[in-house]
């Protein structure tokens, strides 16, 4: 099948070309990221096909991307030498949606063309925004391995032509017939900037050549005109904010801005570089049962793996980025990467600069730091639950909803505000936080006074049951405070005044029933279905609620356990 043909696009390609025409005149640009990126991936693929196969080794030595403005034709070329594409590869790819980003794109699609287009921006819908600033596209390529090279062609509207050409090189040339209002992309500055925005992370060196675009001489030379180095390895003075958030964005497929960049050079007994980000939104692989961190490992600036569990503890797999470390053997094993005492000084190292990043932004950006606890603090509580050596630091970096403010308190702020005699914090766990929070357990609190934080989420059924202490203080679920420890503060009218006792109440209960005699009762009714019925001073408004035995588990526990099938 070496001969022309036309074939017309994929429906969901034209809906994509569709918005791309309306784009916003502001969005354009990111064509050139897009466009630049696929030629990075090319020259990605066909570096690792010439390590695993010696006969593709040949000409991989020399990846890189130029640009080529011409004035004369009015045409901009992204030249690459990557793996290219065989005939197949080009119908497969170029004509149809491929990737899940377009796709991901293609479901927020709203029918409003103004703000469709202002998505664009995000998600750039890869190899289609060319037609936002051309309005023909020819794509000449070579596939690495195959003599034949192919010719595509398309000015965007119901499809393509593809044809058989001679080519000498492996690689692919995307020549962009520029729109008349286009003009501005055959300025060599013009590129520069827009790769300096948006391509500069990029370790593969982007070259421009300037001799064909206005007023270029032919004795000019091709420069390079991003940093083409790894981002981690650089100085963090010379990087700007936007190029850290085009890193963050391409190696983690997320379209938020990162929260927090942490970004260091280790030296000592072993040497690491991190660069890590915490996101502003939950990552969709978040909730799956592996827990798996998601960092990407490099020795010596070399890709590794994305799947090293010894990397980081689970409670912190929300992190993205990138560890570089001189110390490991090229060639690590398996076995290395599951337990390695190199890498559990790194892992040790990473969670330190870490509670540090977040220690600080805590106290400098409480607002931020509150959207954080938001979106992870159910993730960072499993943190309290197992990881024992910095359990102390995560119960001062938590937050909890609570029976006496507003919005998130810290367990710091609230022993601030325990009554002088209150010897333990008081938490109510629930199946949600309202759960929590219209608990009957609740009300001799109330009564008395007593702040209780609200805790909703499934893991704080684990972590609470191991009562751990924060400032001297033991933290302990209301369904396990005894009854006389509770009597023992006084009551309370709205005011938080000292309520008096009325003779009554003191004697025989509100009601004039002797509480005793009345538990006894229940008692025997319900039989072997309960060890003991009481008479209590933690309920008010409620003639009963359920509580735990100073030994069994928690009730909010039981069901919990229950619900997951433990
Ligand atoms: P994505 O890059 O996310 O897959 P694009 O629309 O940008 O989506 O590109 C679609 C596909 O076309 C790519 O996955 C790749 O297979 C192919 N492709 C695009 N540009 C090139 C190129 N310069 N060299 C080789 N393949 C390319
Ligand atoms: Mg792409």
């Amino acid at each position: 099948l070496d001969t022309e043909e036309t074939r017309v696009f994929d429906a969901d390609v034209g809906r994509i070309l569709d918005i791309v025409a309306h784009a916003l005149y502001s969005e354009r640009e990111v064509f050139l990221r897009e466009l630049i990126a696929n030629a990075a991936d090319a020259c990605d693929k066909r570096r690792f096909l010439a390590q695993t196969d010696e006969a593709l080794a040949e000409g991989a030595g020399d990846p890189a991307v130029t640009l080529v403005p011409d004035a004369g034709a009015r045409t901009l070329t992204v030249s690459d030498t990557g793996v290219g594409m065989n005939r197949d590869e080009l119908i497969a790819n170029l004509g149809t949606i491929a990737r899940s980003g377009t796709a991901e794109f293609a479901k927020k699609l709203s029918g409003d063309a103004a703000k469709d287009g202002s998505l664009i921006g995000q998600f750039g819908v890869g190899f289609y925004s060319a037609f936002m600033v051309a309005d023909e596209v020819v794509v000449e390529t070579r596939r690495l391995g195959e003599p034949q090279g192919w010719r595509w062609t398309s000015d965007g509207r119901g499809g393509y032509r593809i044809e058989p050409i001679a080519r000498d090189t492996v690689g692919t040339d995307v020549i962009l017939r520029l729109k008349e209002d286009a003009a501005e992309f055959l300025d060599p500055w013009r590129l520069k900037a827009v790769v300096k925005r948006w391509s500069d992370h990029l370790a593969l060196p982007i070259r421009l050549d300037p001799r064909k675009a206005e007023g270029g001489k032919e004795d000019e030379g091709v420069e390079t005109i991003n940093a083409a180095q790894a981002l981690w390895t650089r100085p963090k003075a010379e990087i700007e904010p936007e190029t850290y958030t085009a890193f963050y964005r391409d190696i983690s497929h997320a379209f938020d801005e990162p929260w927090a960049v942490i970004h260091n050079r280790n030296e000592g007994t072993i040497e690491y570089t991190n660069l890590l980000f915490i996101p502003t939104e939950r990552p969709a692989d978040l909730y799956e049962p592996e827990r798996k961190p998601r960092l990407r490992l490099h020795v010596r600036r070399m890709f590794i793996t994305d799947d090293c569990e010894a990397l980081l503890p689970g409670w912190l797999r929300f992190l993205r980025g990138v560890v570089d470390s001189a110390d490991l053997p090229l060639n690590v094993s398996r076995e290395m990467l599951q337990n390695t005492p190199l890498l559990t000084r790194i892992r040790q190292g990473l969670v330190k600069r870490v509670l540090g990043e977040l220690e600080g932004r805590a106290k400098s950006d409480a607002e931020g730091y509150a959207r954080f606890w938001d979106a992870f603090g159910a993730v960072v509580k499993e943190g309290l639950y197992e990881d024992f050596e910095n359990r102390d630091r995560l119960l001062g970096l938590a937050r909890f909803r609570s029976t006496a403010v507003d919005g998130w308190t810290s367990l710091a702020d609230y022993v601030a505000r325990m009554k002088p005699e209150q010897k333990a914090i008081y938490v109510m766990v629930g199946d949600s936080v309202e759960a929590a929070r219209v608990s009957p357990q609740l009300e001799g609190f109330k009564a008395r006074g007593l702040e209780v934080l609200l805790l909703g989420d499934p893991i704080d059924g684990f972590w609470t049951m191991i009562a751990p202490d924060f400032d001297g203080k033991p933290i302990r679920a209301v369904g396990r405070v005894a009854d006389d420890e509770l009597a023992a503060f006084p009551k309370v009218d709205a005011d938080g005044k000292a309520a008096p006792e009325t003779k009554d109440e003191a004697a025989e209960g509100e009601a004039g029933i002797d509480g005793a005699a009345l538990a006894d009762l229940i008692g025997r009714a319900l039989g072997d279905r309960v060890r003991a019925v009481r008479p209590s001073a933690r309920l008010v408004d409620s003639p009963a609620c359920l509580a735990a035995g100073s030994d069994g588990p928690d009730p909010a526990l039981e069901r919990l356990l229950a619900r997951s099938g433990r």
